[in-house]
Parts: structure tokens; sequence; C-alpha cells
């Protein structure tokens, strides 16, 4: 067992708090990964605040994780001492059902095993990045491209996927007319991603307080959504929307801006029902989808995609004392665009 600086919640209402955490010992096909940057992601919070249920405390979390290997296993091939690489929101799988299978273990049928707050294998609960060593199995590990900045590589193991993935199934690109609601972590991706695809990218953001940033992420429009008028003007236009909101919406009006045969997708994951009617549905043969992060292999492939285009989030590095204030930010949707921990403030 490997004694780990961390930051960890302790009950659901009080402040995180500096600790230790215990990592198991390396196994033959395990890595050992020095943390440099862990991104905030909204379900670190959802989780840690127990919104999404019960979890057990402490509990550090964090799932966006860049580092460096320091160690591996007798039997790791994919990943040598000194590669720089990443681990997103799962650390196992199956393996065995056709989901794993078919390269979507993340929708494993027997359940993924969630970087944080599941039981792995050997019955222990997993603990997140927000800490200065992880280890994992080496097929849950990505590599990190050179070009990419490691805190900036940080969002894209959670919010980059999240987004790439439904955006690449429902097939953005050229000639389609995509709507992101949220302009936050997971939204100001879905933004860059989809304009690097082609896509025509509409932003709906409660207000227009981040719409210069929106354009200058290369959206063609911004729109906010707290006036009615938005929704009028908007009918009927959208082949994709791209719900990343952290709450409830009113699902009837956004789905009244979807064209015929157009999706929404949500992403966002509010504790709450969002209640369908399903009128909304019938008018232009509208879908209503979710979206689970991604599969490792489109992981590496949004991971490579992001470099080539030169795609990178915007970052605000933090050390490991502001978590707690950070927190608050991303609560009053006061976040440009992802908070990122320094983990050498924890060392
Ligand atoms: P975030 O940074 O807080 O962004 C959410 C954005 O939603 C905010 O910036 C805000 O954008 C908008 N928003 C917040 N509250 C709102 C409200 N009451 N009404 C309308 N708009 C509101 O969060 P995130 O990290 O991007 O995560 C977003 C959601 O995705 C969370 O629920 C998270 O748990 C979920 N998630 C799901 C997956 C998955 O696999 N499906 C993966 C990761 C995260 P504006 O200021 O622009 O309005
Ligand atoms: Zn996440
Ligand atoms: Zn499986």
């Amino acid at each position: 067992m490997l004694t780990v600086n961390a930051i960890a919640a302790t009950s659901a209402t009080d402040p995180l708090v500096r600790t230790t955490i215990e990592r198991r010992d390396l196994g033959a096909r395990d890595v050992l990964i020095e943390i440099r940057y862990a991104g905030i992601c909204h379900s670190d919070i959802h989780t840690v605040r127990g919104e999404w249920g019960d979890v057990s405390y402490p509990l550090t979390v964090g799932h966006e994780i860049v580092g460096v290997v320091t160690e591996v296993g007798g039997e790791v091939s994919k990943h040598a001492v000194g590669d720089r690489v990443g681990v997103g929101c799962m650390v196992n799988s199956c393996r065995e059902c056709p989901n794993c299978r078919a390269g979507q273990e993340q929708y494993c049928e027997n359940g993924n095993t969630g970087t944080y707050a599941a039981v792995d294998r050997d019955g222990t609960v997993t603990q997140g990045g927000y800490s200065t060593h992880v280890v994992v199995d080496q097929d849950f590990v990505l590599r990190v491209p050179e070009s990419i900045p490691y805190e900036a590589a940080a969002p894209l193991l959670c919010a980059g996927i999240t987004t790439y993935s439904p955006l690449a199934h429902w097939k953005a690109g050229p000639g389609t007319k995509v709507a992101v609601v949220g302009m936050g972590g997971l939204g100001h991706m879905a933004v860059k991603i989809a304009v690097a695809m082609g896509a025509d990218v509409t932003v709906l953001s409660q207000t227009l307080s981040k719409k210069d940033d929106g354009l200058g992420f290369g959206a063609e429009n911004y729109h906010a959504t707290r006036d009615e008028a938005t929704f009028e003007a908007l009918r009927n236009t959208f082949d994709l929307i791209i719900n990343t909101v952290s709450a409830p919406i009113d699902m009837a009006s956004y789905l009244g801006l979807l064209r015929l045969d157009g999706t929404l997708v949500s992403v966002g994951a509010p504790p709450e029902p969002l209640p369908v009617p399903v009128f909304a549905l019938f008018g232009n043969r509208r879908s209503f989808a979710g979206s689970g992060i991604g599969s490792i292999g489109e992981t590496q492939e949004m991971l490579d995609f992001c470099a080539e285009r030169g795609i990178a989030p915007e970052v605000e590095v933090i050390g490991a004392d502001d978590v707690n204030d950070a927190y608050e930010r991303v609560l009053r949707s006061d976040v440009r665009y992802r908070f990122v921990i320094d983990i050498d403030t924890l060392r």
C-alpha cells in the first residue's frame, strides 16, 4: 500500500479537507501515475454532496487526471515510465459483456468501475484524482499528446470526451446546426469540438455575459435563454442540441428548437427527472437521448483530435486550498471554464 496526500469530503455538507488515502500495491498490469493536475467536474460536486445518492465518506473525487508514469507492473506493455498519461471517469469494466466486447466499456452491462465512489474488484471504494498518485490498470490509461499542456489536458478526460462522443455519434459536421445549452466546463468544450467538426454552432446560455467568449470559440450565434424571445426566434432550427446544464431545463421549450428528425441529447445530469411532454416529440419526429462519457478508444481518438486541431480547454489553475471556493463558483456558474487543481500544491 502507498499512502498519498489527497483532498477529501468528510460529509455531504462540510468543506473538503486535506488528508491521506491509500493506493493499492502495483499489480502486474497496473501503472503508477504521479498526478500533476486534476480538473473539477460538476459531477464531483453532485457526488460529494450526495445529490446522486448516498456515498461513503471520506471520499476523494476527481476524474480528470493527468500526470506522468513513475512505475509499471511486470506485464504492462502500453505505457512506460516517463510517459504523459491521463485517466478519466472509469478505471475498469467487466471486459466480457457484449458492450465491453464491442469497445463500449463505458456502457458495461455489469457497470463500469467509476474512478471514484465505486466498489473496485478488491472490494475497496475507488478514490479519485484530487491526490498525488493513483494506481490504474493499463487498459484504462490514456496517452496525452505532447502538444497539449498538462493543465489543459486534464478537462479533456471528462468534459472533452463527454461532449465529443455525442457530437461524433449524432454526426455533427458540415451542414448540421448544433446548439449547446450551458457554457460551463462541458459546454465550452462542446462548442470548440463541434466547431472543429465543421458544424454551425449556437450557444444557448442563461445570459449574454459570455457572448464574446462563445463567439471567440467559434460559435456563429449566441442567445440568452432567460429571454423568452429566443425560443420563438429559434423554433425548428437545430439538428442536434447538446444539453450540458447541471439543473433541470424546461424540455418542451428546448425540444421545440429541433427541426425534422432532430435530437436533444442530455449529458447534463441533474438529480431531478427531466419531464418530457410527448407532444413536443411528435412535431418534427424529434428524439430525446442521453449519453455517458465515452469509451477508452474514443477518448484516445478525442485526445488526438484535439491535439491535431489545436483545441484545448480554457482553465483556471488553483491550489489545493482553493477547492471549496472553486466549488461555490461552479455552483454560481462563475467558471471560465474549468478549474484545475495544481497537484504540486498537495505534495
Ligand atoms: P458546469 O461547469 O457547472 O456547467 C454547467 C452550466 O450549465 C453552467 O455553466 C451554466 O451555463 C448552466 N447552468 C447551471 N445552472 C443552470 C440553471 N439552473 N439553469 C440553466 N442553466 C444553468 O458543469 P459541468 O462540469 O460542465 O457539468 C455539467 C453537467 O454535466 C453536470 O450535471 C455534470 O454532472 C454532468 N456530466 C455528465 C457526464 C455524462 O457522462 N453524461 C459527464 C460529465 C458531467 P451558462 O452560464 O452558460 O448558462
Ligand atoms: Zn466529469
Ligand atoms: Zn462489461
